[in-house]
């Protein structure tokens, strides 16, 4: 069966030249040019991946984007957002959607394809941990998160972190520690990307629970209270 791709995209012209690359490339790919439409087909049938356009008419691609998140159903479908500027980018995570990945038009194609890739594989890791993990008041169940019962849309990455602290919470990680667990890569000493991740999912967890779950141990790393 082919792996089936959802694009959501108006400009036809770029539409096309996706489906065009993506179907040469052994995937299968439904189009849809309008958000409500693009919800509508999520809510219908199983996609492995969707590459969401941010600027549309009506319902746009941010609404579209936390909509499928917010989900149960849906919560766990990659989303690749594409923009126009970079400034959107900072937008969309400073608003954090919980978008998988971002590209920026116009964009390379051999670099959206390696990103769908990339994007599908860590889904298909991610659902073969197919695992309840309970700690305090958070639930990680397949690759949603429940805080005291609450859905709440967390990244592919920050699902990774949190879900490794939260199986060894006697544990102190340095930064290299889950960074190399992560990423698998060597890590860079003066990279914030932890930092940033920690940072955003500790303020998802005190929004419901008013708790800090997450040490820091200066100088050394983070650990899970
Ligand atoms: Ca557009």
């Amino acid at each position: 069966m082919k792996t089936k791709i959802l694009v959501v995209e108006d400009e036809l012209s770029i539409s096309e030249l996706i489906k065009f690359n993506l179907e040469k490339s052994g995937y299968e790919v439904v189009v849809a040019d309008t958000g409500t439409m693009a919800l509508e087909l999520v809510e219908q049938f199983t996609y492995s991946l969707m590459l969401l356009d941010l600027m549309l008419p009506g319902v746009d691609g941010l609404e579209v984007c936390r909509k499928v998140k917010l989900n149960n159903k849906t919560a766990s479908l990659p989303i690749i957002m594409l923009t126009a500027r970079n400034e959107e980018i900072d937008k969309i995570i400073g608003l954090e959607l919980g978008a998988d990945d971002y590209m920026t038009k116009p964009f390379d194609l051999h670099e959206l394809l390696a990103r769908i890739e990339a994007n599908l594989k860590r889904t298909s890791n991610t659902s073969c941990q197919n695992d309840t993990l309970t700690y305090r008041d958070i639930e990680i169940n397949n690759s949603l998160v429940y805080i005291k019962e609450v859905l709440v849309p967390f990244t592919s990455t920050e699902l990774k972190i949190l879900r490794l602290l939260l199986q060894y919470p006697q544990k102190i990680f340095s930064k290299q520690n889950l960074y190399e667990s992560i990423w698998n890569e060597t890590y860079a000493y003066d990279d914030d990307t932890i930092n940033t991740h920690i940072s955003h999912i500790r303020k998802k967890i005190k929004a419901i629970t008013n708790e800090d779950y997450i040490q820091t141990i200066w100088g050394i790393g983070y650990k899970i209270k």
